[in-house]
């Protein structure tokens, strides 16, 4: 069974209630004892003095009969012999039998007790002080009484103080429930609204309450979620269509050469139809590649460690150098200071630098200049070429995917344009920058990475 309300509102009022119910109980308790112990004292107190009285008039001999009454008739006073006859009495006592047959023994003389009759609301008590005169067993009896007060007698105190109890408690509730009600009005609309943005819409925005609450933080922080999702689901949008796009050419250029062949064999030269066949599907393969490397980076499934990227520059740059070379391919010169250090997943850093260096030889003219060096509690790595360099205007959309400046030149070379959309995101995924800086001549790539923190590099 489920016992906890689902809703806030509901639970809110029931905790209020409960609690109202628990304080205001507990003080009623306290009350109706506080009552009755001080009405009872004050009963017995006067009851005694009255049944005192009388019965020291009685041993100095000086009672009147009847008994003079100066309670107003309050408090009843009779004076019974041995046999239970009524000797005398005040004048409201004399007419009403003897208030009780209880005879205080002689080593006891003074009692004081409560005695009830009927039931009901109809329930009436009184006090009764009974005073042995003497010891001498003829003795006669004083008794007085006072009649307790009839809320007091019939439980009619502690029915008002129920209802007392109650109305706290459903006032409590009712206060909850419109005060937590008007506070979650907010919350309805911004749910209302958050449950019909769907992901083809993500344009809307959830209604912004005034002030500067918790809820109006919530519906800020959500629409700022918003914002971000929506320029995501922008960016994927537009990715996707990009990479159709590229996807397509190189498969209808592909599907154009096999037709051809197909359907004149006579004519074809098998060797080139296959040959291009080949480079077309090269070059799906490395788009493919990239875009799941872009999707991958940053997902955290790669083991970071500590490298170090100067001699991570060394070997990139070493293998190079000493793959075959052309005749007319740039120099490369480095600049690498030691120990400089930074945690990431080494696959992506040489993915990273490769991009630069291939861009870099690429467009040089006749030497690339890489250096690593660290300031400011950054690693630094430049990448520069001597060739045309980049205008300041596009230093920004060359980062962008499949952006390429030169299309021609590049795609000749088998660029996919994603060469440093995944460098940036790579820098990006470990907490650093890349960017174009400026430069003499030719384009300066620098790469920002935070420096392995002390501890990792043991
Ligand atoms: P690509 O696969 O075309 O090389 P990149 O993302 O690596 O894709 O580069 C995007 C574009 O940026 C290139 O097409 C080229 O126009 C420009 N670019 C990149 N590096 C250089 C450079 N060192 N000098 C001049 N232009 C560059």
């Amino acid at each position: 069974m489920r016992l906890r309300p689902r809703s806030i509102r509901t639970r809110d009022t029931l905790v209020a209630a409960v609690l109202a119910a628990v304080v205001s109980g507990a003080i009623a308790v306290g009350a109706d004892f506080g009552i009755r112990g001080t009405v009872r004292a004050d009963l017995v107190q006067d009851t005694a003095q009255s049944a005192r009285r009388t019965s020291a008039a009685i041993r100095d001999g000086s009672l009147a009969s009847p008994i003079p009454d100066d309670t107003g008739g309050r408090v009843l006073i009779q004076v019974v012999g041995p046999g239970g006859n009524l000797l005398d009495a005040t004048p409201a006592a004399g007419r009403r039998a003897p208030v009780s047959d209880y005879r205080p023994p002689r080593d006891q003389r003074v009692r004081d007790f409560q005695q009830c009759s009927g039931g009901g609301l109809g329930r009436r008590c009184e006090i009764v002080e009974a005073i042995r005169v003497t010891t001498a067993p003829d003795s006669v009896v004083v008794y007085a009484a006072t009649p307790v007060p009839a809320v007091l007698a019939n439980g009619a105190l502690e029915v008002l103080l129920l209802l007392g109890v109650l109305a706290l408690s459903a006032l409590a509730a009712w206060v909850t429930w419109r005060v937590v009600g008007r506070t979650l009005r907010p919350v309805a609309l911004i749910r209302a609204q958050l449950a019909e943005i769907s992901g083809s819409d993500l344009s809307r925005r959830v209604p912004q309450p005034s002030g500067e609450d918790e809820i109006a933080e919530l519906a800020a922080t959500a629409n700022r979620t918003l914002d971000r999702l929506e320029r995501a689901v922008d960016r994927q949008r537009q990715f996707a269509s990009d990479a159709s796009h590229e996807l397509r050419t190189p498969i209808a250029g592909l599907r154009a050469n096999l037709e051809d062949a197909s359907m004149h064999p006579e004519d074809t030269d098998l060797k080139a139809v296959v040959e291009s066949a080949l480079r077309d599907t090269d070059r799906l393969e490395h788009i493919v590649t990239d875009l799941l490397l872009l999707a991958r980076i940053g997902t955290g499934d790669a083991a970071r460690e500590v490298l170090d990227l100067g001699d991570l520059a060394r070997r990139e740059i070493d293998r190079r150098d000493g793959a075959a070379r052309t005749a007319d391919a740039p120099r490369l010169v480095a600049d690498l200071a030691p120990g400089v250090r930074v945690n990431g997943v080494r696959m992506q850093f040489v993915r990273l630098l490769g991009n630069l260096l291939d861009n870099a030889e690429r467009y040089a003219d006749g030497t690339v200049a890489v250096s690593v060096s660290s300031s400011g509690g950054f690693a630094v790595l430049t990448v520069q070429d001597d060739g045309a360099g980049i205008p300041e205007g596009d230093r920004e959309r060359v980062f962008a995917r499949f952006t390429r400046l030169d299309s021609a030149r590049s795609r000749h070379a088998g660029g996919t344009g994603l060469g440093l959309a995944i460098a940036r995101e790579i820098a990006q995924a470990h907490g650093g920058s890349l960017g174009i800086e400026d430069s003499v001549r030719g384009a300066r790539f620098v790469l920002r990475l935070p420096l392995a923190a002390e501890k990792d590099r043991a």
